[in-house]
């Protein structure tokens, strides 16, 4: 038995951003076996039920197998043609501005790269933005507001090595469930402390010392009074800080009845953290997804920078990504405002160095629309064609019915996907079937900055491209095929590694320039890497020696005034909170596939405080409409004490294919981030009642 006998292939789970290393052995029907890899230093061979359930989710069914033009099965080169066609006119007649990619963290890095190259250098408008705005923008803002470039600190390891994690806005045991497995190994085996800060009692309290239920979006108001404290009692060392006097001034305004908490519950937490120097703060997407979530960032980064703890074995804060290659977005520059490796661009000289490094016809001065905005753009038409690649926003943006109902009206919409049948699919002019996971090569950057391959284990389902030679034939078709004449992936990395040698010398902190050279083969054995992993320095922590990336080299406090979410009203009185479950991705287009994951959670739902249910009459089990002024959903009431009244939980997988009334994110305002533009994805105000 031939196939039997072939060793496992080394690959990356493509689930969240833990990153975690998979051995996948490929059968003789078509599907394949999973185990963890006891060598990939994410997980050591762990893998959680998604992971371990990804031979399951492969197969032929839901696929898109072919391209199709309005309906209609195409040939590859009829719908590569009208594609470039279209997107040309558009830009001849009404300029690069009136064209938009919205593109996905689920993207393999040689995808993003082949993405932003062709919008960024070739069109010349920066309208290129991507799902991870919705994930991490307020993180990547609030980094390079204090250090001065978008750079986690720390590593895995330090959650090992810490004697106090805090989780704030995360529910690491659902949503990252390797890191909470170390961590709660760790707790086990040193008695690491662990608080959790979450208005509800997820989860991840099973292991904690001490729950904080904080009032929804009072985290900055801890964190300021956090400070306070710290300057109270501790002597800081400012020497290589700025903005410490505003950012304490700031954070003495508030008033500890902001955070809603008890004065006992306050004070232990504000001694635990003040008698644990190695301390280690995980935030997510309860901190990022908020309209201050750049805000709450830096009130977190601004207790580390005080009392030096950042950079260090066991210290930091440390942001986790929610997408597999959130991360490897933020390298190449995939997001509106970013422009490849790490450089900025409202910087001219930036801006230059990769004009010339990519030999291209123009490049995008100024920062293009953030997700919000650009379907804002898509609904009063100044987009005009807009293609969405490896990403489902008709159900996942605020507004989610507003937000279809402006695809449904724009122009020409094209859809990259593996999946035939989606909110988004069913909106598009033209359909490109893309190769996923199990079937790409590529790369993925996990959320302490290690970058692993993705590698083919599978053939790909029908006539499936992968994404990068999408883009590409597209780009060639408008007229650069010379700057886009990849042959593989290996070629697109090893050129995103060469113009990460320019951004380097340019001061930037993304630099693999030494593997600007990769081979083809060198690519296929390439092991899982931190970077940096220039001849300057190599992988590790950032800034534990007390230099930061900002002009003066000194890290920047931030003057934080907390903001609280917009108010109930009467019409509108429960203040609903959105998450994940743990068992299922995103829209569930995979994750759906496997009845196993559908077990744990079967139906979207709605968790109600006992008080809640009994004031609106709801029993256990029974329906409830739930509406806000954008939308309205049907949900299965769940009656739970680890809500607090007034402060509902749904889940925001389920999709109009999954259950037609359970689309959450139609529900929740499309409010966002001054600084990030990332969507307050994580709260929104609305009415229950029985249905
Ligand atoms: Fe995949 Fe994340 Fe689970 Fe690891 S923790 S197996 S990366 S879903």
């Amino acid at each position: 038995n031939m196939q039997a006998s072939r060793p496992a292939i080394r690959t990356t789970c493509p689930y969240c951003g833990t990153g975690c290393g998979v051995l996948a052995t490929p059968d003789r029907a078509g599907g394949m076996a999973i185990a963890g890899d006891p060598d990939h230093p994410a997980n050591f061979g762990r893998l959680c039920v998604k992971g371990s359930a990804l031979g399951e989710t492969v197969g032929l069914k839901g696929r898109l197998l072919t391209p199709r033009i309005h309906g209609r099965n195409a040939s590859w080169d009829q719908a590569l043609d009208l594609v470039a066609r279209r997107f040309s006119e558009t830009i001849a007649e009404h300029g690069p501005d009136s064209v938009g990619f919205y593109v996905s963290g689920q993207l393999l890095t040689e995808d993003y790269y082949a993405a932003n190259k062709l919008m960024k250098g070739f069109i010349g408008s920066a309208n290129i933005d991507t799902n991870s705005r919705l994930c991490m923008a307020s993180s990547v803002a609030g980094h390079r507001r204090a250090f001065g470039t978008d750079t986690v600190p720390g590593l895995y390891e330090d959650l090992e090595e810490a004697d106090l994690v805090v989780l704030v806005g995360s529910n690491l045991a659902w949503c990252h469930p390797v890191l909470y497995q170390r961590l709660a190994a760790a707790r086990q085996a040193r008695g690491t402390r662990v608080v959790v800060v979450d208005p509800r009692r997820t989860a991840s309290c099973d292991i904690a010392d001490l729950h904080l239920a904080l009032s929804p979006g009072s985290d900055a108001a801890l964190f300021n009074l956090l400070l306070s404290e710290i300057i109270r009692k501790t002597d800081c060392s400012t020497d290589n800080i700025e903005g410490f006097e505003d950012a304490v001034q700031a954070a003495q305004q508030v008033n500890p009845a902001a955070t809603g908490l008890p004065h006992s519950d306050l004070q232990q937490f504000l001694n635990m953290w003040l008698q644990t120097t190695k301390t280690v703060t995980i935030y997510s997407q309860g901190i990022n997804q908020s309209d201050s979530g750049t805000d709450k960032v830096n009130a977190i980064i601004n207790c580390h920078l005080a009392t030096g703890r950042i950079g260090r074995p066991g210290m930091g804060p440390f942001s986790v990504t929610g997408q597999p290659n959130a991360m490897g977005g933020r390298e190449v520059g995939g997001l509106a405002n970013m422009l490849a490796c790490h450089l900025d661009i409202e910087n001219p000289a930036h801006r230059d160095a990769v004009q010339g490094f990519w030999a291209s016809p123009r490049m995008a001065d100024r920062p293009g629309l953030k997700a919000v905005e650009m379907f804002r753009a898509v609904e009063d038409r100044r987009i005009k064609a807009l293609w969405i690649i490896c990403t489902n926003p008709a159900v996942s943006m605020p507004e989610a019915d507003r937000v279809a109902r402006a695809i449904a009206g724009c122009d020409f919409v094209v859809v990259s996907d593996m999946i035939a049948q989606t909110d988004t699919t069913r909106l598009a002019h033209v359909l490109l079937p893309a190769t996923g996971w199990g079937e790409k090569d590529g790369t993925v950057t996990n959320s302490e900055r290690r970058i692993s391959r993705q590698r083919r284990v599978l053939a790909p389902a029908g006539q499936a491209r992968d994404d990068w030679r999408i883009i590409a034939d597209v780009a060639a078709r408008m007229g650069w095929a010379e700057a886009f004449a990849w042959d593989s992936p290996a070629q697109v990395f090893a050129e995103h590694a060469a113009l990460s040698g320019v951004a380097g010398a340019l001061g930037s902190d993304f630099d693999i320039s030494d593997l600007a050279g990769i081979s083809d083969g060198e690519y296929d054995r390439l092991e899982p890497f931190l970077w940096p992993q220039s001849p300057r320095k190599r992988g590790g922590r950032f800034f534990g020696d007390g230099r930061f990336h900002t002009p003066s080299g000194k890290a920047r406090m931030i003057a934080v005034t907390p903001r609280t979410p917009p108010p109930v009203s009467r019409e509108y009185p429960f203040r609903l909170n959105t998450g994940r479950v743990r068992d299922h991705w995103h829209t569930m287009t995979r994750t759906g596939l496997s009845p196993r994951l559908s077990r744990h959670l079967a139906e979207p739902y709605l968790e109600l405080h006992p008080k809640d249910a009994a004031r609106l009459g709801l029993q256990p089990a029974s329906l409830a409409q739930v509406s806000s002024p954008h939308g309205r959903a049907i949900l299965r009431v769940l009656v739970t004490d680890r809500v607090a009244p007034g402060h509902p939980f749904a889940p925001m997988h389920w999709t109009s294919e999954t259950a037609p009334s359970g689309r959450i994110d139609t529900l929740v305002a499309g409010l966002t981030d001054p600084v990030s533009g990332q969507p307050a994805l994580k709260s929104g105000v609305v009415a229950i009642r029985p249905f």
